[in-house]
């Protein structure tokens, strides 16, 4: 828009408007507020990178698990130095060139940085290949240097201002597309705020080399980039902090010897009403304690993860699955019916008892006894269902363990006194 005269004059009102809101003007003497100097937002910018790269630091310093913060910092340090060496072509007149080139080449691999961190922040994953983006600043400079166009500052900002826009870019596309393997909420402002960053860079190059189409001139462009950068830094740190939430609350709802879901997230996730078919196994690891005393505390758990491994190797995508407690375990099938219900858990003993678990050099067998009940009425409670489970739990203790009981109502006609003595059985 600079050096043109708007054809419709509600977009003169329009961009005088956001010109007042934003403090900023065109070089049209269309409304009455002062420029924006260069020097100084070109100060603040860099200043901007600094301040960033110092949050990113300290965000690093509180959660020295995630990985990445330390190249986001680099990076933008990078960038600032950039900018400063840029300034110091002005200085020093007589290597203006020799010290731009410097400072796009070092903002290039700056930003290459960044996107590196970005990518590691955002999959917490490291991956060698990244280290080959480094080669982008060094094609972009060699061309530069190759074609002569280094000396024409025109050149060199746009050739620079392009491939910073692509690299922000390729950040933003980043952290939104893991969204599909962690989903965070702040994921989607990071990305948007980053891409926006992108955009402003692909606007500096239209500024730069098609000043009479341009809708904002550049210094204004870096103007708005420097709310963006803290906008970033600030929701990386969201980022950060969201992950440890999340982190927090996987973690309260596993078992923390075994890592399978604990007793509490499995009630939670259980209907509040049952429906017909819908079956619950209780399954306890016979005479445990025998293997506690024999060989120690550390077998016993090293049997439980075993078991707990096995287990939810086993059961199928929609079942749910916990340690009750102790050494028992419990499984919540969903519309399974009996007789399916009884196959699963007749295989999982099968298969568990058959283990020979090598401890201290000798083979020693955990064997499993279970109690099945499957919801034979509607509005029964998961308790209730349970509390049978339980009783055919302890049917199989009596005779003899190794075995899986059902449930079933005519057998345990005398089940008030059963069920209160059971609890101490197992
Ligand atoms: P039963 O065949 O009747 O079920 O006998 P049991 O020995 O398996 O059952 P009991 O209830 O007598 O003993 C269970 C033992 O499990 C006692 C307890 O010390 C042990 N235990 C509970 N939690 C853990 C654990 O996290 N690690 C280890 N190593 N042992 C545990
Ligand atoms: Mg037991
Ligand atoms: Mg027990």
């Amino acid at each position: 828009m600079r050096n043109t005269q708007p054809i419709v004059p509600q977009l003169l009102g329009f961009r005088n408007t956001l010109y007042a809101i934003l403090s900023l003007r065109s070089d049209e003497p269309i409304i009455m507020l002062q420029p924006l100097d260069l020097p100084t937002v070109l100060l603040l910018h860099k200043l901007s990178f600094f301040v960033a790269a110092l949050c990113f630091l300290y965000v690093r310093s509180q959660s020295r698990e995630s990985v990445g913060l330390g190249f986001l910092a680099i990076g933008f340090f990078l960038v600032s130095m950039a900018s400063t060496l840029v300034s110091l072509g002005k200085i020093f007149t007589d290597f203006t060139n020799l010290f731009s080139l410097a400072g796009n080449f070092a903002g290039l691999v700056g930003y290459s940085i960044f996107w590196i961190g970005m990518c590691r922040i955002s999959s917490q994953k490291r991956r060698r290949r990244e280290w080959f983006i480094l080669l982008l600043p060094v094609l972009v400079c060699a061309s530069l240097v190759v074609t002569g166009l280094y000396v024409v500052t025109e050149a060199r900002t746009a050739a620079s201002q392009t491939a910073s826009a692509i690299l922000l870019f390729a950040a933003a596309y980043t952290v939104f597309s893991d969204r599909i393997v962690e989903r965070l909420p702040v994921r989607k402002t990071l990305a948007a705020t980053i891409a926006f960053a992108a955009f402003l860079s692909a606007l500096v190059v239209i500024g730069t080399l098609l000043p009479k189409i341009a809708f904002i001139a550049p210094r204004n462009a870096f103007f708005v980039s420097i709310v963006c950068h803290f906008a970033i830094a600030v929701f990386v740190l969201a980022l950060v902090k969201e992950r440890a939430e999340e982190g927090l609350k996987r973690l309260a709802d596993l078992d923390i010897l075994t890592g399978v879901p604990n007793r509490r997230s499995f009630s939670v996730r259980l209907p509040t009403v049952l429906r017909q078919g819908d079956a619950i196994v209780m399954i306890d690891i016979d005479h445990f304690k025998r293997i506690n005393d024999g060989f120690g505390h550390l077998a016993g758990d090293e049997v439980l993860v075993r078991v707990a491994r096995e287990l939810s190797i086993r059961i199928r995508p929609n079942d749910s699955f916990a340690r009750f407690g102790g050494e028992e375990f419990i499984l919540f099938l969903p519309a399974t019916g009996e007789g399916e219900a009884s196959i699963l858990a007749e295989s999982i003993r099968q298969f568990v008892s058959s283990i020979k678990h090598t401890i201290d050099e000798q083979k020693v067998v955990a064997t499993l006894s279970m109690g099945l009940a499957v919801c034979e009425e509607k509005n029964t409670t998961p308790h209730a269902l349970m509390k049978m489970a339980d009783m055919a739990l302890y049917a199989s203790k009596a005779a003899g363990r190794d075995r899986l009981t059902v449930y079933r109502p005519d057998d345990f006609a005398d089940a008030p006194g059963i069920s209160s003595n059971m609890r101490h059985a197992g």
